[in-house]
């Protein structure tokens, strides 16, 4: 039985990316500073460690038979939507170099065959909403929008490095905006798609919510579901270079607004208002992962009527709590 190391296994991908590699037929152990908040862990084994600091990286991938994990996916980062990024780039650039130097050295020391890293496409410079799609190849010159992405662009660069020198395969994916249930929705680290399940979810049938920016920023959404089956398809291929994972269909945040809204089944008026939007379009290649016969399933009406519904129960769920108080 294959053995893997999920960190960030108490966090929203890495969640479902236990279920999944459970599903494959893993023996798997997450590792997280916090447990799960929504779901019971689908993993074998659950470790609460502080990934910033070398030894718990090290203590993380200790097995008890002396052996090596056969993977290790690393989805450990201090992150949340725009709310959270455009204020906390200190704690972004600290905590997240912190875990990804530890936690790749630390894999690459302890004979890990194959190492995960969840980058993101905001290592992209800023597009306008005609451009034709830009490849992998073309991140550098680098001129990311924020300090997430120079972080990520970083941890790339130093996972690609361990890959040459170890005997390690390195697998990069660049994630386009994910989104699904168990995922963040309150509390200000929640990303636009879990943001407006919720405004939504709270409003009144004709009442009205604010939306940030004027709807026009151009996005990729993509189902948790199908992104983890884009991460297992990668960590199993050969393409060592970084990889683009996300839907090929763009929508704006104005389409976005829409489909949540049908999904409720409320009528609702929109009021965009001032507020952290970061780049004005996104347009990449999704040939390499194309070449691996990855093809999404969901759609994003489907997706966010799942989202939507799992939101709405959350929703509920504290509203009653805070009306017994
Ligand atoms: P998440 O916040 O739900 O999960 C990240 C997890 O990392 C959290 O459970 C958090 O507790 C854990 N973590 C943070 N600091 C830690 C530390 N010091 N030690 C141990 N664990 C720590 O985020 P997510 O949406 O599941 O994202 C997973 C990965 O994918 C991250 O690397 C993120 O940057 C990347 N990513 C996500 C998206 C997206 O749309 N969700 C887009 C691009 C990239």
């Amino acid at each position: 039985m294959k053995r893997a190391l999920v960190c960030g296994a108490g966090g929203f991908i890495g969640g479902h990316l236990v279920k999944k590699l459970k599903r494959e037929g893993y023996w798997v152990r997450g590792v997280d500073s916090k447990p799960h908040e929504f779901a019971p862990t689908q993993a074998d084994a659950f470790r609460l460690l502080d990934l910033r600091d070398p030894q718990n990286c090290r203590t993380a991938l200790t097995l008890s038979d002396g052996g090596s994990f056969d993977e290790v996916y690393q989805l450990a980062a201090d992150m949340g939507g725009m709310g959270f990024i455009s204020v906390s780039e200190c704690e972004v650039l600290h905590n997240n170099a912190l875990i990804n130097i530890h936690m790749t050295h630390a894999a690459a020391e302890a004979g890990v065959a194959r190492y995960f890293f969840s980058s993101s496409v905001c290592i992209y410079r800023d597009m306008q909403p005609d451009e034709p799609p830009v490849t992998e190849d073309d991140a550098i010159p680098a001129n990311p929008d924020n300090e997430y992405g120079w972080e990520k662009l970083y941890a790339e660069r130093v996972a690609m490095a361990y890959g040459r020198r170890h005997p390690m395969h390195v697998r990069i994916a660049r994630f386009e905006n994910c989104y699904g249930p168990e995922g963040t929705w309150t509390g200000g680290r929640e990303k636009a798609p879990a943001a407006l399940c919720r405004k939504v979810a709270e409003a009144e049938d004709h009442g009205t919510i604010e939306v940030w920016g004027e709807g026009t920023a151009i996005r990729v959404f993509t189902y948790v579901d199908d992104l983890v089956d884009g991460i297992f398809a990668l960590m199993h291929s050969d393409l060592g270079d970084p990889v683009n994972l996300g839907r090929e269909d763009r929508a704006t945040v104005a389409d976005l607004v829409r489909t949540v809204i049908e999904a409720s089944g409320k009528r609702m008026t929109i009021k965009y208002v001032p507020g952290p939007v970061g780049v004005q379009a996104r347009n990449f290649s999704k040939a390499r992962i194309a070449s691996l016969g990855w093809k999404p399933k969901v759609s994003l009406e489907e997706g966010i009527a799942r989202t939507y519904s799992w939101i709405q129960a959350q929703v509920k769920v504290a509203q009653d709590s805070a009306s017994r108080t």
